[in-house]
């Protein structure tokens, strides 16, 4: 029996080194993380992994350096374990038991995942039919501690979200401004990304409506309903409603996630690791994790 065991912790170990090995496989360092200069030698592996020195600053970094886990003491198993219960939608709660991790770490590793997805979540540019609609939510201080920016900001403001999709298998959904319709906001945000052939489908809106009549130049044409925008609102709240809530300024954040996660592309905590998380030169910067107060 104690044998098993031992061998047990044994294969452990190796899958450990394993899965970071191979995590970090494609991993591509341009550039140092400390000084920014382009000029590197290889310089050994360590645990596998290739190792750097900079010829400028002479310092060493490897493949590992500020990518997503990399401080982390905890296990590549469990890394992949979290990501995978992030798929499933599972609480803080629930992965902190479930994977023995503090709260405070459960949280932080959902922030760093969820700011590398933020980055290339959004489409540069529309195209083809593009379906538009909009959410209005109020804004939401949940986890502030600050008192006076509670009390500074009753009655909660409305945030509109809006929530685009053309022909490409992505999405634009992200808060674009407060209060009320903002065509200038709009404008810069939304109908820039827009391609000038497109044909937009406004979705219950009269703003959006009129900007479609303007840009479609009164023509109309009958096109298939885009239910993910349909129906942003209903999925929108169901899903933010498993988070119990999600503060505003971490808004845009979640919404990365949940573009990625109403793909055509079916993603599951592989292609996310592997797709998105450990792809090509990302390098998350960790003062960025918690933020002060930013909406847009
Ligand atoms: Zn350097």
């Amino acid at each position: 029996m104690l044998q098993h065991d031992v061998e047990l912790k044994k294969f452990d170990l190796h899958t450990n080194d394993v899965l970071k090995r191979d995590f970090y496989k494609n991993r591509i360092v341009e550039s140092c993380p400390l000084c920014g200069s382009t000029c590197h030698i290889k310089y050994g592996f360590y645990n596998g992994i290739q190792r750097y020195k900079c010829k400028v600053c002479q310092k060493t970094f490897s493949r590992t350096t500020n990518s997503l886990w990399s401080y982390s003491k905890k296990n590549a198993r469990t890394w992949l374990e979290f990501t995978e219960l992030m798929t499933e939608n599972k609480t803080l709660k629930f992965c902190a038991e479930k994977l023995n991790i503090s709260i405070g770490t459960a949280f932080y590793w959902r922030h760093k995942i969820l700011q590398a997805l933020s980055t290339d979540s959004t489409p540069d540019s529309l195209s083809g039919v593009v379906h538009i609609g909009k959410v209005i939510i109020k804004e939401s201080f949940k986890g502030c501690r600050d008192k006076e920016i509670i009390a500074s900001a009753t009655p909660r403001e409305n945030i509109w979200i809006i929530g685009a999709k053309g022909e490409e298998d992505s999405m634009f959904i992200k808060p674009v401004f407060k209060y009320y319709w903002d065509k200038i906001a709009f404008n810069e945000k939304v109908y820039s990304k827009i391609e000038k052939k497109s044909y937009i489908a406004p979705c219950a809106d009269r703003n959006i409506n009129s900007v479609a009549i303007r840009h479609n130049k009164n023509k109309s044409i009958k096109v298939e309903a885009e239910y993910r925008i349909k129906y942003l609102w209903p999925n929108l709240k169901k899903w933010i409603s498993i988070f119990h809530g999600v503060a505003s300024k971490y808004l845009q954040r979640y919404l990365s996630f949940f573009i990625i996660m109403n793909l055509d592309k079916v993603m599951d905590y592989m292609d996310l690791i592997y797709d998105r998380l450990f792809e090509g030169n990302r390098f998350i910067r960790t003062e960025e994790i918690r933020i002060k107060s930013s909406l847009f």
